[in-house]
């Protein structure tokens, strides 16, 4: 849509298949907003589990729950205006963390996006900072688990640049701490 020149989460994913003889990727897309251009990359590819979870109804409009993709590894997760931080955590709980269990990736790629922060002016979710590091830990937990500590984020929106700095913050602090 124009907001990125490259889809590099995606482009990642696929070089972790295809040059590391990786056999299942997973991509965690936490942003605001729906996934659309990861989705529209990876949706052919079996090998690559793409969750997002997005305010809905919201620009782009796309990733309604229905779509799944072509091998029922797209998880669309739409989340109303004004979800708070514990009804966030609980649906990453309760549905995205069992799917990413199952798919037992070998390699976690996060959609890292700071917009669903309550002070973010382009959305209506209520994030808080500590929720974007709490859903950090959880990430890497599964990594631990599954991947051998391997997750790999890249910085998506954040429109708020005080709550951005911080979640971003936040979110490295976590990802430096479980790194060591
Ligand atoms: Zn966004």
């Amino acid at each position: 849509m124009g907001f990125c020149l490259f889809g590099n989460v995606a482009i990642a994913a696929k070089y972790a298949l295809d040059h590391h003889g990786l056999k299942r990727v997973a991509i965690v897309d936490f942003d605001v907003h729906h996934g659309n251009g990861t989705q529209d990359l990876v949706h052919e590819d079996p090998r690559i589990l793409f969750v997002s979870s997005h305010e809905m109804p919201l620009y782009p409009g796309t990733g309604d729950p229905s779509d799944t993709g072509d091998h029922d590894t797209v998880l669309n997760i739409a989340l109303r205006q004004g979800t708070d931080g514990p009804s966030f955590r609980k649906i990453y709980e309760d549905v995205v963390f069992p799917r990413v269990e199952a798919f037992r990736p070998e390699l976690l790629i996060v959609s890292a996006g700071f917009d669903a922060h309550r002070a973010d002016p382009l959305a209506g979710l209520m994030l808080r900072t500590s929720d974007f590091a709490w859903v950090t830990g959880r990430l890497c937990d599964l990594a631990d688990k599954h991947c051998a500590g391997r997750v790999v984020s890249a910085l998506e929106g954040g429109y708020d640049l005080d709550a951005l700095a911080d979640s971003a913050a936040a979110h490295v602090k976590v990802l430096e701490e479980r790194s060591r």
